[in-house]
């Protein structure tokens, strides 16, 4: 057999998640992936990372730049603020699969600076196989939509993460789907109550997830 072509590695991912391929065998093949532009201008492609299967499955929009350069997810500033809101509603990291929808950080210069920019839907699709590898393999009983670009792409473009605070959304990708905030726009609110209210929605999010999945609260040693 030929080797198949850069741009067809998702659709490959996904046979090999569906066929009982590991994370890293994955994780491997979408460092060669080329199915979209993002890569060129990106470090490395940023694959989930926890236990498979997990009982717990977090998704975020794509990789920033902490993540790019350390190649895993959810390791900056938003990453310190959603280990901060895992903490206060008591589930452990540890035992929580983490990924976003784009396995590439989208980026514009702005001086020094590699600004963060929101991917496009044939972006997102184009990823999409990836996703469902990672879900193929963790199995969640919970997952959790951390903001509208994950929202939009696991449950359709008429999710209101808005309107959903403490709110499951009906959906066949797992027994429980939670559409929240994404940690970064608890950075972004502007300080004060808007801060307060935005990081209580996060955690009262995940404090609902933590009650109806023992198996992901943290656990004090005997
Ligand atoms: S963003 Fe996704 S689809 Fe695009 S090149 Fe990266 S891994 Fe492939």
């Amino acid at each position: 057999m030929s080797d198949p072509s850069l741009a067809d590695l998702p659709e490959l991912g996904l046979v090999s998640a569906k066929d009982g391929a590991s994370l890293e065998a994955l994780a491997q093949l979408a460092e060669r992936c080329r199915a979209c532009d993002l890569w060129e201008r990106a470090t490395q492609t940023v694959f989930g990372i926890g236990p498979t299967p997990a009982p717990v499955m977090l998704v975020g929009e794509q990789p920033g730049d902490r993540e790019d350069r350390a190649g895993e997810p959810f390791v900056g500033p938003a990453g310190e603020v959603l280990d901060r809101a895992l903490r206060d509603a008591g589930l452990d990291r540890e035992r929580i699969f983490v990924t976003n929808v784009v396995k590439h950080f989208k980026w514009r210069p702005s001086g020094k600076r590699r600004v963060h920019e929101k991917p496009t839907k044939a972006e997102v699709r184009a990823c999409a196989p990836w996703l469902e590898a990672e879900l193929a393999l963790v199995r969640p009983q919970a997952i959790v939509c951390l903001g509208a670009t994950a929202a939009g792409a696991l449950l359709g473009p008429d999710i209101r993460v808005s309107t959903l605070a403490g709110t499951p959304v009906a959906s066949a990708l797992a027994p429980l789907v939670m559409a929240t905030l994404h940690p970064s726009a608890v950075l972004r609110a502007g300080g004060g109550d808007a801060t307060r209210a935005a990081y209580e929605r996060l955690a009262g999010d995940l404090r609902l997830v933590a009650e109806r999945t023992p198996d992901a609260r943290y656990r004090v040693p005997d």
